[in-house]
């Protein structure tokens, strides 16, 4: 039996339209929502919580929450296909269209994967499990030494402070590991496609590549400060560490360089339109 009770299409158009949300925050946001301040303003935050507030429907590994994206999946399929109805728009694809489609992604797939800035975002995926595997005995020792404040209890030391310091790190750390990555490629497409097909775009129309690109900078910022508060706070690891904030501080400038509009990008909610 299925334990929801389902947000249907019209509850969801009336959220949409509700004038709560600013429109789009999610596109350009880190997906942080336990870190999110604007969790009160975006649509997206707004229906999974109340499609997933049931603690059951937390658990990933429960066969509710996948009914429930299934489910969420047939709203959302029969809002385009009435939407796009509206429109005029024929969704549907011929074998000759597929066949195009297929030819045109797989060349800008080779042409992100040849990029000298989706090379560097994947090594550093890699280096940082390496780095994490490599540390445990370092992690096991600092938790020893913390332990031992707590018991010495000595003026001024906040062992809790510290942890929580060390724990920030790591999650934001781990974090944005992947989703460098991800952003990076997202942007590439973005370039990539434009300039295998470009699109009439309007001058000083915000591209989406630039928008995913700033997503990527941001998270490359935040790990770099929290690699910053490793090498100082792990002290025996800094070579390792300074390999990692060297290369993630060339991914850094090697984006910059491909994206030059990303810094000023306006993402929806988070920044102003004079925000750098
Ligand atoms: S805008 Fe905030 S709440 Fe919404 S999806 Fe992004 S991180 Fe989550």
């Amino acid at each position: 039996m299925n334990i929801f009770v389902a947000m249907d299409k019209d509850q969801l158009r009336n959220l949409a339209e509700s004038g709560n949300f600013i429109p789009g925050i999610y596109n350009y946001c880190d997906r942080w929502c336990e870190r999110c301040p604007l969790t009160s303003k975006c649509l997206n935050y707004a229906t999974t919580e109340a499609d997933f507030s049931d603690p059951e429907s937390k658990d990933i590994s429960n066969a509710a929450f996948w009914d429930k994206i299934s489910e969420m999946f047939k709203i959302t399929m029969e809002m385009i296909q009435e939407d796009a109805e509206k429109l005029g728009i024929d969704l549907t694809l011929t074998a000759e269209d597929r066949e195009k489609f297929d030819t045109h992604e797989k060349a800008i797939k080779a042409a992100i994967k040849r990029n000298f800035c989706t090379r560097q975002a994947i090594r550093y995926t890699k280096i940082v499990n390496t780095w994490f595997d490599k540390s445990e005995v370092i992690f096991k020792d600092k938790g020893i030494e913390l332990e031992g404040k707590v018991v010495m209890d000595l003026p001024g030391s906040d062992p809790e402070h510290e942890l929580h310091l060390l724990t920030d790190a790591v999650d934001v750390i781990r974090w944005y590991q992947y989703q460098i990555f991800v952003k990076i490629k997202r942007a590439l497409h973005g370039v990539v496609e434009d300039m295998t097909d470009p699109v009439e775009v309007e001058e000083g129309f915000p591209k989406d590549s630039d928008g995913s690109a700033k997503v990527a900078l941001i998270g490359i910022d935040r790990s770099i400060g929290a690699w910053g508060y490793l090498m100082e706070n792990l002290p025996g690891n800094s070579d390792d560490i300074l390999d990692i904030l060297i290369l993630l501080e060339q991914l850094r400038k090697n984006v910059e360089a491909k994206f030059p509009d990303a810094r000023s990008f306006v993402r929806p909610g988070f920044d102003k339109a004079s925000s750098r």
